[in-house]
């Protein structure tokens, strides 16, 4: 047997066994290779779930809302349709899309890149089907299902419409917070003033809670709770529950008759009276039944011009008559002459609030 040289055993030794080319190895060379791996590979049909009425989409079985256009949502469903192994390298992706029908698009897919030292490019077609279904939010609004409303009322009168309309405000916000955190079953589903006060029908308890909780929050009051057994789905027990919110007879800003004397309520649960005494500034607390009169809100107030300050009294004008009045404020207040201060009348007193 011939020996042979080193030179000779190195170029035999360097060429791929399977097409013969020059392989810096000895194994299969770049190309050899990328023959023998599937390294693209493309499903023909992806399809978008979304509701037509308010754009959420579905996946997994899943709703979420959706802020995305058609075109970027087909642009990611189809490039998740496209699969290339990970030794490929820095590919590179060209996706047009045409609108073949209102349910159907068409996706021509171009994909380049370096596969174990070669270039590679392939291409495809991946159809995209848009099917229309009605999300679980609209299919309950729609079919007006709801778990909860909240009852706004007041001790002894009607709520004021300032308080109608705080409540209607925070519960919107509430609604606002509850979409934008994801959860799309936190639906109001209506909003009705009664001659008794505000109705708001919820979705959801966890927002039915969350609204009147608020509302007392801002306006005082008490809750309670009464669950109402409607039936059942799937198997769980379903309630209905009314969130009962009790304003208190007087609330904040109101002005009430205390002792013979002058308050202005600052806080109130329907028991107990946190109030300010107009004459003294001093903070005082009361039982709702020792109140002796309400005489208005200081939302009813009106501007006038400080003219003097002597001690405890002051110099105003009526914005109506500019005749001057003396009005008795605490001797701490800071106010001087040229500025305004709100007034509240009682007959002949002038008050001094907010
Ligand atoms: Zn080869
Ligand atoms: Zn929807």
């Amino acid at each position: 047997m011939p020996r042979l040289s080193d030179s000779e055993r190195k170029i035999r030794e360097n060429i791929c066994p399977r097409c013969g080319a020059a392989s810096e190895t000895g194994e299969l060379c770049g190309r050899c290779r990328v023959q023998q791996s599937p390294w693209f590979s493309c499903e023909n049909r992806v399809i978008c779930t979304f509701c037509p009425t308010c754009g959420s989409r579905k996946e997994c079985g899943v709703w979420t809302d959706c802020t995305a256009d058609k075109d970027e949502i087909a642009r990611e469903l189809v490039r998740r349709a496209v699969h290339v192994i990970p030794d490929v390298v820095s590919p590179l992706f060209g996706i047009t899309i045409r609108d073949q029908s209102i349910n159907r698009s068409l996706a021509e897919v171009t994909v380049e890149g370096t596969l174990f030292g070669e270039q590679v490019n392939s291409a495809c077609q991946v159809e995209i089907l848009w099917q229309k279904e009605q999300c679980d939010r609209c299919n309950r609004i729609s079919g007006s299902y709801y778990e909860g409303i909240v009852q706004v009322r007041a001790t002894g009168r009607k709520p004021r419409p300032h308080e109608i309309r705080t409540a209607a405000r925070i519960a919107q916000e509430i609604e606002e917070g509850c979409y934008t955190a994801g959860e799309r079953l936190s639906f109001i589903s209506d909003t009705d003033e009664t001659k008794d006060g505000l109705d708001i029908t919820v979705g959801s308890q966890r927002i039915g809670q969350e609204i009147a909780s608020a509302i007392v929050q801002r306006l005082g009051g008490r809750i309670s709770t009464h669950p109402k057994l409607v039936g059942e789905r799937a198997g769980k027990r379903l309630y209905r529950i009314t969130y009962s919110v009790r304003l208190p007879r007087y609330g904040k800003g109101d002005i009430i008759g205390v002792n013979g004397r002058y308050g202005e309520v600052l806080h109130a649960t329907g028991k107990d009276i946190k109030y300010r005494e107009i004459l003294t500034g001093m903070e005082r607390t009361t039982k709702e039944e020792r109140v002796e009169r309400y005489i208005g809100n200081i939302r009813d107030a009106r501007d006038y011009l400080v003219t003097f300050r002597e001690g405890n009294i002051i110099g105003v004008l009526d914005p109506d008559t500019a005749i001057s009045h003396e009005c008795p404020v605490p001797r701490t207040t800071d106010i001087s002459p040229g500025q305004t201060v709100r007034i509240l009348k009682d007959g002949e007193d002038l008050l001094r609030v907010g």
